[in-house]
């Protein structure tokens, strides 16, 4: 017995109390004597015992009496009876009424530590039984006040939340759900997805997400045009088994109209004072320009100095005027890409060509490769040079002096690749995922000289979707950084005579 269980012996003779208490004074036992059946009943009052080790004849309140008393009250406590054989039949009794054992006197030591033994393993394991019950009863509640708190939260949720199972039938939806969709009337859970306008490309993308070989999430904007256009934004994903099997998939779908009412404004409102500011800003630029080449009279060295430095900064404003009006002109939707047939390699090797000055400037090589049979894309050129200008230049900006450019354009898969490398000052993590946000420029003592708008590479990021590609960057710092844009190739097309290398310094 590794545990201590406490045991109360009731006897009214002296003797065989501290006789039992003797016999078993070697068991990990806490043994306490009552006289009678009164003495014992209020020893039990006061705490509970594992065991009750109980005589039958006895003044006061007989072993019979205080049984029954303990069946009442404590139905599960483990009563052995201990009888003399003249009283057999009452030991009978006893068990009918609920005792659990019984041992007759005089009984050898073995006979009573066997009987107790089975008594309290009969205690132990009654106690396991009580703690697995306690255990089982606790789970069942965390799990259903675990259910209760999150079908709370999904019914409080502002964002409508969808789950279907495998065979895209409704399982859940919340009120807000209900409220996006317009679906008043009966609840959607149990019957297949709806016909709703607004759901039409969401139920691609739970098909998407249902199928084995498809993405595990999507994300997707979805517009309802009309008088009073709804926009709303979906984030769904597929719920797996332990198995990684598919059981279903759950959306989260945002109202994003107001969002898309403000951004329109915001890039109305940075076009029209771009606009504005632009025209007044050329007329400065120009007059500053004439009286720096003595068309208005003779200029002293430091006139010269201090034009020059207003040249530069008016320069600086309309290079980031050109980029806002740029950015919101995508940002409305009101750029259109002229897209044609394009070779990119003759444009790269112009631009390279364009940039080649700066490069030089800075005592850079400059190098532009490419393989043979190069895919054709369908691409503005306008943008393709945009893209190739802003990566080129901020390597050339971004690399110290003496430092390396390479320009790659390489076919790989159905994209066209065009990678640009520099050896320069590189990103520290925590920069790299940012630069492709408006205005994000890294603040240190080697950018500090550095002039830029921030407004490069998210214009970029824009001209690569709106050809269907990506742009990814992979930066060390200190050691230099690779900007990767994939473009989608066209099938079939290829330039034969590539391998072309133009290197320049
Ligand atoms: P800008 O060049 O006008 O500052 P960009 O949007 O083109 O704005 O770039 C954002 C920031 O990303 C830059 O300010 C610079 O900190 C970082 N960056 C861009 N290209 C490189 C590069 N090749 N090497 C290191 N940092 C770069």
């Amino acid at each position: 017995m590794n545990r201590s269980f406490s045991l109360l012996i009731v006897d009214d003779e002296r003797v065989i109390r501290e006789g039992i208490q003797r016999i078993l004074s070697r068991e990990n036992l806490r043994i306490s004597l009552a006289e009678d059946g009164l003495q014992a009943w209020e020893a039990m009052q006061k705490q509970p015992y594992d065991l009750v080790l109980l005589d039958l004849i006895m003044p006061q309140m007989g072993g019979m009496e205080l049984l029954e008393r303990i069946k009442n009250r404590y139905p599960d406590q483990i009563v052995v009876i201990i009888t003399g054989h003249a009283t057999i039949e009452a030991a009978v009794e006893a068990m009918k009424s609920g005792a659990y054992d019984f041992i007759t006197k005089p009984f050898l030591p073995d006979q009573l530590r066997l009987s107790l033994r089975r008594a309290l393993e009969k205690r132990t394991l009654e106690m396991e039984a009580v703690q697995l019950r306690e255990e089982r009863e606790k789970s069942l509640k965390d799990i259903a006040m675990e259910k209760s708190r999150i079908q709370t939260i999904i019914h409080c949720m502002a964002s409508g939340v969808l789950v279907t199972d495998r065979d895209q039938i409704v399982v859940l939806h919340n009120p807000a759900l209900a409220h996006l969709l317009k679906i008043s009337g009966d609840p959607l859970v149990g019957k297949p997805l709806p016909d709703n306008p607004l759901l039409k490309t969401l139920t691609g993308s739970i098909a998407q997400v249902l199928t084995e070989e498809g993405p595990r999430t999507i994300s997707l904007e979805t517009a309802l045009e009309g008088p009073d256009p709804v926009y709303l934004r979906a984030h769904t994903a597929a719920v797996t088994g332990d198995q990684g099997e598919i059981l279903g998939s759950v959306s989260v779908i945002e109202d994003i109209t107001y969002l898309k009412a403000v951004d329109r404004m915001k890039n109305e409102f940075v076009a029209m004072v771009s606009h504005e500011l632009r025209s007044p800003l050329s007329a400065i630029q120009q007059q500053i320009s004439v009286i720096r080449q003595g068309l208005a009279g003779a200029v002293t060295e430091k006139q010269q100095e201090l034009l020059g430095r207003s040249q530069e900064r008016v320069d600086g404003l309309l290079d980031m005027i050109r980029d806002l009006l740029d950015i919101s002109k995508m940002e409305t939707g009101r750029s259109f890409q002229q897209k044609e047939l394009l070779n990119l390699f003759p444009l790269a090797e112009k631009t390279v060509a364009f940039l080649q000055p700066q490069a030089e400037a800075k005592n850079q090589t400059l190098t532009l490769r490419t393989q043979p049979d190069l895919p054709l894309i369908n691409a503005d050129p306008r943008a393709m040079e945009e893209i190739l200008t802003n990566l080129i230049s901020n390597a050339i900006k971004f690399t110290p002096e003496g430092g390396a450019i390479q320009v790659l354009l390489k076919p790989e898969f159905n994209y066209l690749l065009i990678q640009i490398s520099d050896n320069g000052i590189g990103l520290a993590p925590e920069d790299l995922h940012r630069i492709f946000d408006k205005f994000y420029r890294v603040k240190s003592e080697k950018t500090r000289k550095i002039v830029g708008t921030g407004l490069g590479l998210p214009i970029v990021k824009q001209l690569v979707e709106a050809h269907l590609g990506y742009i990814q960057a992979e930066s060390q710092l200190d050691q230099g950084t690779v900007f990767k844009v994939l473009i989608p190739s066209i099938p079939g097309e290829r330039i034969p005579d590539g391998s072309i290398t133009v290197e320049t310094k």
